[in-house]
């Protein structure tokens, strides 16, 4: 990834803050400028929506051949979230064995490394899972 990319998205990848159309209410992740649903009408009318971080699994699979840079994080879990909010993400599940993984479980947004530039030394920061147990 490349710098410019990576510091745009800050907003995103470390508050996790999508968008929302007000005229149907529908809520995307990561933001969009126009509403799929409503399209024109909803130019310049996205306004940003701070989620919480909180959802339910859809499907998950564990990782064991992993592309360049991740290599180091093998295996891991990776999950189709459905955010509270609405819009579903593809996140690493982490912190957790296999076994703990089922379709349902809630699961909650923490703020982790990602991954490391080799060269430059350059840590990215951004949102993986967890399963929370709190209720
Ligand atoms: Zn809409």
């Amino acid at each position: 990834m490349t710098i410019p990319r990576f510091w745009r998205e800050i907003p995103i990848r470390y508050n996790l803050v999508g968008s929302k159309c007000p005229l149907c209410g529908t809520v995307f992740f990561p933001p969009k400028e126009i509403c799929k649903i409503c399209r024109r009408v909803s130019i310049d009318q996205m306004i940003p929506e701070k989620l919480s971080g909180r959802g339910t699994i859809l499907t998950h699979t564990t990782v064991h051949e992993a592309p360049t840079d991740f290599e180091s994080q093998v295996p891991y879990h990776l999950a189709i979230i459905e955010l509270d909010e609405g819009p579903s993400v593809l996140g690493q599940i982490t912190d957790c064995m296999n076994g703990d993984l089922a379709i349902g479980s809630r699961v909650r947004s923490v703020f982790r490394r990602v991954s490391e530039d080799g060269v430059s030394g350059t840590i990215h920061y951004g949102y993986k899972f967890v399963l929370d147990h709190s209720r």
